[in-house]
Formats: structure tokens, C-alpha cells, sequence
């Protein structure tokens, strides 16, 4: 039996330059350069090292969105993953976190139904460039009632390929947890370096499987999914206004200056 791993990889703009609709405050993607986010890049290299050193491991890629995503996909195809699946559908468009993992537990399971096999190692990244939030990893985990442990920076699958050792960074230190599998992992930056694409690796991507559902191809709940569905909105999107100039402190010595930095930050309510 094959150990299946399902790596969750989401297409973000390459830049700062985001634009957002006025009117719906969702982003508009179309025309921003578009890459594999990077937190996903690495759990993507991690399934890979995986099975690089177990041999009998098929790495499949899930991801949501526009049908340009592809590009995405064929990317992670050509760094070795197995198989693509893209569920791309105007339904799902203005997804909240919510209603993203709706869609994507979804497609997991029919992944699973269509394709005769459960996925024993379900990864994402920590969070994504774009949306920020972290959420939806551990969504996915909760509602497919799997163990989870997030901000992974090492992984250790044993022999048996049943248990993995992780180390979970933590603001001031680090977890060693063992976990049985099925469960879910999301990745930081940490975890490894991902490779490249290779030329024979680009070549074989094509030919590889991939998968382009609708939310009626993965019988999702419409009722779940999309804008209408999402328990959150943005209300309104804009820029951070420019940070002020800094002020230079002068002074005749060191104490003098340090005196008048403290009298400032005391004034600022910072100290
Ligand atoms: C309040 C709110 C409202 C929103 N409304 C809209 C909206 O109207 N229109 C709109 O376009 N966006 C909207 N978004 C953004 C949308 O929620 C996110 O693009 C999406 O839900 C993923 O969340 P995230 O980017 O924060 O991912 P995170 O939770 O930070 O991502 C963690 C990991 O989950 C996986 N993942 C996340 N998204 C995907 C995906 N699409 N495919 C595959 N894997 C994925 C990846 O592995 C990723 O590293 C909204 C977000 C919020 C917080």
C-alpha cells in the first residue's frame, strides 16, 4: 500500500501590488503576477523528501481557485508531486477562511472517493502571503477530524510510516510531539529549502494527472461555500498610512540625549 500524502498549496500574487474591488473589497487577481505561496512551497518539499526516502509515497497537490492556478499546480507537478487537483468554480469565489476549507474538505473527500485511497499525511503551510490568517490548515484538520500540528519546523516519519515525530516552533521555545497518522501538518519556512524545478521534471509535468473540478464535481454544499456563504465580509480594505519622519535627538553628550529619549517615549506612553 501506497503512503499518501495530499499537500494543500494556494496560488498568491508574487507582490505587494494587491488590488481590491471597491465595491466587494475582495481582491482582484486577475493581471498580478502569480506563485506558489511559500509556506506551501515548503510543506510540498517536505511530502517530497518523504518520498524520496520511502519510495512508495504519491504526493497529490489541492488547490482553490481561478482556473490560472494551473500554472501553480503544473509548478508543483514539476518539482515531483504525483498528481493536481484544482477545484476552480465561480461558487466559490469570495470564500472566507470558512467556507475556503469548506471547499476544500470537500474536494479532499472526493479525491478520496474518486480515487479509491485515503490520505494518510494531510500538509499545508502555516499561513499565506496574501490572506494572512493562518486559518485554514487547521480548519481542514478539525473537519476532517484529524490530529494536527501546526508551525512544523522538522518532521520525522518513522519506519512504519504510522507515527511522525514533529518539532512545532513556539514563540519561546519549541514542542517535540509524536503524532499517529492521519493527521495534519502545516509548514513554516524553517521545515526546509525547497527545491527546484528540474528540466526532466518540467518535461514529465505534463503528462502527470491533473484534475479540474467544479463545486458540482466535489458535491460540495453550495449552501457552504462562496461569498453569500462566508460567516465573515470584508467591510472595507486600504493602505496603512506612512509611518511619520523620525526625529533625530541632539544633544551635548550620551545622558543628555538618552535624558531626552526617555522624556519622549514617557510622553508616547511607550515606557
Ligand atoms: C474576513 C475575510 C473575508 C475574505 N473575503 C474574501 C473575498 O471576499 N474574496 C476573496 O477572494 N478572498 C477573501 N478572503 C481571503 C480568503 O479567505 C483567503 O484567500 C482564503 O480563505 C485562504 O485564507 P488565507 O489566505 O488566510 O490562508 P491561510 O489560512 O493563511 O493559509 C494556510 C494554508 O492553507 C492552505 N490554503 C489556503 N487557501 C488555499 C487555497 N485556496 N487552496 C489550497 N490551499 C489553500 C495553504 O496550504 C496555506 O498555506 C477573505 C479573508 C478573510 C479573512
Amino acid at each position: 500500500m501506497a503512503f499518501n500524502i495530499l499537500v494543500c498549496a494556494k496560488q498568491v500574487p508574487d507582490t505587494n501590488v494587491i488590488k481590491i474591488n471597491p465595491k466587494t473589497g475582495t481582491l482582484i487577481r486577475d493581471g498580478v503576477p502569480s506563485i506558489l505561496n511559500n509556506d506551501d512551497a515548503n510543506a510540498l518539499e517536505e511530502a517530497l523528501k518523504i518520498k524520496d526516502e520511502f519510495g512508495n509515497v504519491i504526493v497529490t497537490v489541492v488547490s482553490m481557485g481561478p482556473p490560472q492556478a494551473q500554472d501553480m499546480l503544473r509548478e508543483c507537478l514539476a518539482m515531483g508531486a504525483d498528481e493536481g487537483i484544482l477545484i476552480s468554480d465561480r461558487a466559490v469565489g469570495g470564500s472566507d477562511t470558512q467556507a475556503t476549507s469548506n471547499a476544500l474538505v470537500a474536494t479532499i473527500k472526493k479525491a478520496e472517493k474518486e480515487m479509491g485511497k485515503a490520505f494518510d499525511l494531510v500538509f499545508a503551510g502555516r499561513q499565506a502571503i496574501d490572506g494572512d490568517t493562518a486559518q485554514v490548515g487547521p480548519q481542514i484538520a478539525e473537519k476532517l477530524d484529524l490530529p494536527q500540528v501546526t508551525y512544523v519546523e522538522k518532521c520525522n516519519l518513522n519506519a512504519e510510516m504510522n507515527e511522525l515525530t514533529v518539532k512545532r516552533n513556539l514563540e519561546d521555545g519549541y514542542e517535540i510531539i509524536k503524532v499517529k497518522t492521519p493527521c495534519m501538518l502545516t509548514a513554516i519556512k524553517e521545515l526546509n529549502t525547497p527545491r527546484y524545478m528540474s528540466i526532466g521534471g518540467i518535461f514529465s509535468a505534463e503528462d502527470k494527472p491533473m484534475y479540474i473540478w467544479s463545486a458540482a464535481d466535489v458535491e460540495v454544499d453550495l449552501a457552504t461555500v462562496g461569498l453569500e456563504a462566508s460567516p465573515t465580509n470584508v467591510f472595507r480594505s486600504f493602505t496603512p498610512a506612512p509611518k511619520g519622519k523620525g526625529e533625530m535627538i541632539e544633544g551635548d553628550s550620551a545622558k543628555e540625549v538618552v535624558g531626552k529619549l526617555l522624556v519622549g517615549l514617557k510622553a508616547k506612553h511607550i515606557i
